[in-house]
């Protein structure tokens, strides 16, 4: 069965590739490949026809999550000053 290490999901089409972060209510996030993303939206999606409003599962866009994995904030890379060369 394929799967990706990083991803939490089961429904992964790649044993690589990107995952992101999920939230998944309190403090708890999932993270999860394109795929297992998708297939958790179409889960979201049914189980939101019974649920009230007030509890039903948030619907984030895929380009709204975090990328698993990335430096919250990228590392400046210090450019060396010509006297430091010579
Ligand atoms: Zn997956």
């Amino acid at each position: 069965m394929i799967h990706n290490n990083n991803c939490d999901g089961a429904h992964c089409t790649s044993e690589t590739g990107e995952v992101r972060t999920l939230p998944a209510g309190g403090d708890s996030n999932i993270i999860l490949c394109a795929a297992c993303f998708r297939h958790e939206l179409a889960f979201r999606r049914e189980r939101n026809r019974e649920l009230y409003k007030d509890c039903a599962f948030d619907l984030p866009d895929w380009e709204s999550l975090k990328v698993y994995g990335e430096p919250a904030q990228p590392i400046p890379v210090r450019r060396l000053t010509m006297s430091e060369i010579k």
